[in-house]
């Protein structure tokens, strides 16, 4: 696993105020946010995060994430992202 670069915690704070920003704007001009609807407050920053270091999720379908059980936190967050050699699976919530 350490052969991948995961996300810094200021990488992903910049995703989620991008995200803040889009929900924000889709409900000022419509009321409802589709973004919103669709998305995680902690995985989904994550995934953008990783997206923008060059690894898109593979456990998606349409725009629901996939999620496996994670050993480390018991939580349901465990994600499987395309490496560059091959897939890999990381823990949005404890990153492991
Ligand atoms: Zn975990």
């Amino acid at each position: 696993m350490n052969e991948v670069e995961l996300p810094s915690d200021k990488q992903i704070r910049r995703s989620q105020n991008r995200l803040r920003a889009t929900i924000a704007s889709e409900k000022y001009t419509g009321g409802k946010s589709k973004t919103e609807a669709m998305t995680h407050p902690v995985l989904t920053p994550f995934t953008m995060a990783m997206k923008s270091l060059g690894y898109p999720v593979a456990s998606q379908r349409k725009s629901l994430l996939l999620l496996e059980h994670c050993e480390g936190c018991s939580k349901e967050g465990v994600l499987t992202f395309k490496g560059k050699s091959r897939d890999f699976k990381v823990c949005g919530f404890c990153k492991k």
